[in-house]
């Protein structure tokens, strides 16, 4: 946080250097579109091929093949969701929380796509409904599918808690899910756990302190996130501890409910879509 009294004096153009507008660090009109149109079109006559009923304080792994779509589903009660997506056949691809975020923006919604890791940098889901669009920005700057946040963990619990040891975190969640998903330790299950889309979570930053905050989130049941898979995915959904993250999360206080992910098979692909390839930047360096 920035001190409220400031060890150094402000210069003299101090409101001058202030004034300076903004620009955009990354312009997105040079990136490939998506074709919204043709995504939706694709759904007519779709086919729910399978469904997975991720429980409260718990994860589930759910693979969606390219082309596909999958919907996160609010049942029972509002509830916050923390995703994880990794390339089904290479896990070192996985989702990149903050070149989305430097992409997109600090929210996501229709449109936004998830972009993988360095070398990768691809997309690899796109946002085709959101029926909490409606929400927008409130009047304390909050919205909802952050990628500000990372993702509740037993180790920032046990530095504020001095000392507390608590399990059901949703990076202990994704840990379980994963390992349990692909047959590995959970030590190596752990290592590609990584910073998530908090999937209905209402948070922004305090405009005084620019302090991540939380806020009961608006969603309610029958409320969906549906993507568009553009690679074979992996993904790790956590039914978050914090319930609808309106209080606290990292304990067992909060109310919480469990999340519906459902996968849908197209008739056919979207009319002109092609799985994208991996990023085309040659990796010599400079060298
Ligand atoms: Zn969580």
């Amino acid at each position: 946080m920035k001190p409220a009294y400031p060890d150094h004096s402000a210069p003299a153009d101090a409101d001058t250097r202030r004034a300076i507008a903004p620009v955009i660090c990354y312009p997105t009109e040079t990136l490939p579109i998506p074709d919204l149109a043709a995504c939706r079109d694709a759904r007519d006559g779709w086919t729910r091929v399978a469904e997975v009923l991720v429980p409260a304080r718990d994860a589930r792994c759910f693979e969606v093949p390219a082309g596909h779509f999958f919907r996160i589903r609010s049942v029972e009660g509002p509830q916050v969701g923390d995703l994880n997506l990794w390339n089904a056949v290479n896990l070192a691809e996985r989702f990149y929380s903050g070149k989305t975020r430097a992409l997109h923006g600090t929210h996501l919604s229709t449109g936004d796509r998830m972009w993988t890791s360095h070398p990768y940098l691809r997309p690899m889901a796109t946002i085709t409904d959101d029926t909490l669009d409606w929400y927008g920005f409130d009047t304390f700057g909050g919205s909802v599918h952050d990628v500000i946040g990372t993702r509740c963990d037993p180790y920032t619990h046990n530095l504020l808690s001095h000392g507390g040891q608590y399990h059901h975190c949703c990076h202990s969640n994704l840990t379980r899910a994963l390992a349990d998903a692909r047959g590995l330790s959970l030590a190596e299950a752990e290592s590609h756990v990584h910073d998530v889309l908090n999937v209905f979570m209402c948070t922004g930053f305090t405009r005084d302190t620019g302090q991540y905050f939380m806020k009961a989130s608006p969603v309610r049941p029958g409320d969906y996130l549906e993507f568009f898979a553009e690679i074979d995915l992996l993904g790790g959904l956590s039914a978050c501890p914090g319930g609808d993250c309106s209080a606290e999360h990292s304990s067992d206080t909060a109310t919480c409910h469990p999340l519906l992910v459902e996968v849908f098979r197209p008739k056919a692909p979207p009319a002109g879509w092609v799985s994208p390839p991996v990023n085309g930047y040659d990796r010599s360096h400079g060298r």
